[in-house]
């Protein structure tokens, strides 16, 4: 990169917001995804909007790929500096900017962690509902690139719900205010457009969250089952019985093992060979009732204990297990990879069944931590990214798990996003003529390409990209 480039970003980061030092640039080489990987040719962290939109305008000149990124916990590679370029982080920006506990809605930087925001808010009786589990690093702005989910997002829906308005940065440096708090912004939903663009329409600093009432009461119920089985037919005959818990998630036996193997032990069983972990939130009257139908169906499925947490202290352990799970597996190998897939409820055992035995082919161990009420499944393959025959095992069983979960008239990604690791999948899902509407809505937005090149879409002709997965040394050596 050319020295008087680097002079006039210099200029307008300061040297912190700056690194150029190999080292340190390797930190960026990948996101949570860490079988694809290089090292980005420059980090960029700036402050605020006006050093965002001043940095860009600069970088215009120049043309490199701009790689938007927040705190790199992504599960699909969308932070991954794959094409080299400059990763553009928003670490820096971390105010919560409002909290306006009357019209409900908080004003953030996108480079706030998510659970910050949630105790920002706490304190004025309200809460922000998207809840990823990754919620201790993740930024809101990486929230809204991948449109992320969450347990409570059963109820609440994931993050496009919950997010009123944004402060766009596009590649030329131009900044864009959509939406905002008032409650039906007139013209085209440009918002909802942004959320789930995973980077490529460019950078969003500033975001507009809508925020609810804290419920009255929460209670987390914990029902331990015999078998998989059980607890999925649990978790269907609980919705078919219009009963609205805000959060449903399974955990098979060998993610409870390395829970409970962990710091984060949660005293979850030694037994159950799957927990149904529910959250029920409103008022105190309706908590009740609807805790109590659960509890009758978990046990008419099989359930041999069902207990409620007693205290506020106890549903805390009970959820940091479940939201750590991901964290305890690396007691089984030293890599994981977390497919992330849905499909309708009620084809859930099915399909964990099914990815299972493509796993167990192919000689690779399979654990299952899912948000069972969205039909979202992570079937996590535990392995070791040294092994390249492994690697490419494991890529393998995730396209098949990928393909098993179509045909059951599912999805690509119920939340991780498309990234790099589903990019040439999306023609299972979209025809040509859809692609083509995708690529052109994101040139609308960035006429060059700069802006996150090379992901989430298949592009041809002469932006084709075929960057694949491949192994690398465990130093982490470039692809
Ligand atoms: C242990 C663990 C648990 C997880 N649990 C969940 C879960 O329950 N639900 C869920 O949905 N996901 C989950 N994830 C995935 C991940 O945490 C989410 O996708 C999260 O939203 C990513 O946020 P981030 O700040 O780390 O973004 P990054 O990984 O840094 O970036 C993600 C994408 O957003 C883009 N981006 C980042 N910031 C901006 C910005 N300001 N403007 C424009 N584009 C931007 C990047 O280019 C990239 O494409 C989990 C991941 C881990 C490691």
């Amino acid at each position: 990169m050319k020295q008087s480039l680097l002079r006039a970003l210099k200029a307008v980061v300061g040297a912190d917001g700056l690194t150029i030092d190999p080292t340190r640039l390797k930190a960026y080489e990948c996101d949570s995804l860490a079988m694809i990987r290089r090292v980005p040719d420059l980090v960029l962290a700036p402050l605020d909007t006006r050093e965002a939109a001043e940095c860009l305008r600069i970088l215009a000149e120049e043309g490199p790929p701009i790689i938007p990124r927040g705190a790199g916990t992504g599960l699909s590679g969308g932070a991954t500096p794959h094409q080299g370029g400059v990763v553009f982080k928003t670490t820096r920006m971390r105010r919560v900017l409002e909290v306006n506990e009357l019209d409900r809605f908080a004003r953030v930087e996108a480079g706030v962690v998510n659970v910050d925001l949630s105790s920002a808010c706490s304190h004025h009786g309200l809460s922000y509902a998207p809840d990823p589990s990754s919620q201790q690093a993740c930024t809101i702005g990486g929230n809204v690139a991948n449109n992320s989910g969450g347990p409570h997002c059963f109820r609440y829906g994931s993050t496009t719900r919950s997010i009123m308005g944004l402060v766009v940065v596009t590649a030329d440096g131009e900044v864009h205010e959509l939406g905002g708090p008032e409650p039906d912004a007139e013209g085209y939903d440009l918002v909802g457009c942004f959320v789930g663009s995973e980077g490529m329409l460019g950078v969003a600093t500033e975001v507009t969250c809508k925020l609810i009432p804290a419920p009255e009461t929460s209670e987390t119920l914990l029902a331990l089952f015999p078998s998989l089985d059980g607890a999925c037919d649990a978790v269907t005959e609980l919705i078919a019985a219009n009963l609205e818990p805000s959060a449903i998630e399974i955990l098979d036996r060998l993610t409870i093992e390395a829970v409970e193997a962990s710091v984060l032990a949660a005293g979850y069983s030694d037994e159950a060979e799957a927990v149904l972990l529910i959250d029920v939130d409103g008022l105190n009257e309706e908590v009740r009732a609807t805790v109590r139908d659960i509890e009758a169906i978990a046990r008419s499925r099989g359930a041999f204990e069902v207990r409620t947490a007693t205290d506020a202290k106890e549903r805390r352990r009970l959820w940091a297990g479940r939201k750590g799970a991901f964290g305890a597996m690396g007691r089984i190998a030293p890599d994981l990879y977390v497919a992330d897939v849905v499909v309708p409820r009620t084809r859930l055992k099915e399909i964990v069944l099914r990815s299972t035995e493509l796993c167990r082919e192919r000689g690779l161990k399979v654990s299952n931590v899912f948000h069972a009420g969205d039909g979202n499944l992570h079937p996590n393959i535990s392995y070791d990214r040294r092994d390249a025959d492994e690697v490419a095992r494991v890529l393998d069983a995730g396209t098949e798990i990928m393909k098993a979960c179509i045909a059951a008239g599912g999805s690509l990604s119920g939340e991780h996003g498309i990234g790099i690791e589903k990019r040439d999948e999306m023609h299972r899902v979209f025809n040509e003529d859809d692609l083509d509407a995708m690529l052109k809505m994101r040139a609308a937005w960035d006429p060059s390409g700069q802006m996150n090149p090379g992901k989430a879409i298949p592009v041809r002709g002469c932006m084709e990209v075929k960057t694949k997965p491949v192994a690398v040394a465990a130093n982490g050596g470039s692809q």
